[in-house]
Formats: structure tokens, C-alpha cells, sequence
């Protein structure tokens, strides 16, 4: 899948960038994400998505940038891949619980 991102404001693109320079800066080569990106945005329909997602977010644990990740993901209401250990599915119950 190709995933292109798209900023619908000045503050999104800023924090997307610093979350890129976390990622960076706490050793790249070490994020989980970075190392398989397609696991990170499973094809919809795929009859693999769950376990893939799955896998992910279970990667997603050992990332040292986990909880920055997670709350852009929330801030920017991310609706797709997997951010923070989340799904869009996850994200979507966090978002209807602030309501
Ligand atoms: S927490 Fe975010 S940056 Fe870390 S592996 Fe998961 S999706 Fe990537």
C-alpha cells in the first residue's frame, strides 16, 4: 500500500516532523516501524490485516517513542496504519470516549 500524508494544518505538519525527529533521534534503526512499514498500513480487505495489525501493534511496544506516536495519532485523528500500538478501530473507542 502506498500511504501518502497529507497535513491539513501548519501545527499537524509541525508535530508530524517532530515526531520524525523523536523517531530519529532515539535511534531509527531501532523503531519497529522503520524497519517493516508495511505492516504498519495493512492492505483493507486483506484477509491478513487483523494478524498483521496485530503484529504490529505488538511491536509497537518495544518503541521508545510509543506514547508520543499514540498521541499524535489521537490529536491528528489519524484513520490510517497503526500508530502507538493502535489501530483505527483503537483510536476510533479512545475518540468516542472524549466525547
Ligand atoms: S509506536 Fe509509532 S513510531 Fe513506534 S513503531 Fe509503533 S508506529 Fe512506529
Amino acid at each position: 500500500m502506498v500511504y501518502r500524508k497529507t497535513f491539513d494544518t501548519y501545527e499537524r505538519l509541525r508535530e508530524w516532523q517532530h515526531l520524525n525527529d523523536l523517531i530519529e533521534e532515539r535511534a531509527a534503526g531501532q523503531i519497529p516501524c522503520r524497519q517493516a512499514p508495511d505492516l504498519y498500513f495493512p492492505e483493507l480487505g486483506d484477509g491478513m490485516a487483523a494478524s498483521i495489525a496485530k503484529m504490529a501493534k505488538k511491536a509497537c511496544l518495544s518503541c521508545d517513542v510509543i506514547n508520543e506516536c499514540r498521541t499524535y495519532a489521537i490529536k491528528h485523528k489519524e484513520e490510517y496504519g497503526i500508530w502507538g500500538g493502535t489501530t483505527y478501530t483503537d483510536r476510533k473507542e479512545i475518540w468516542s470516549k472524549k466525547k
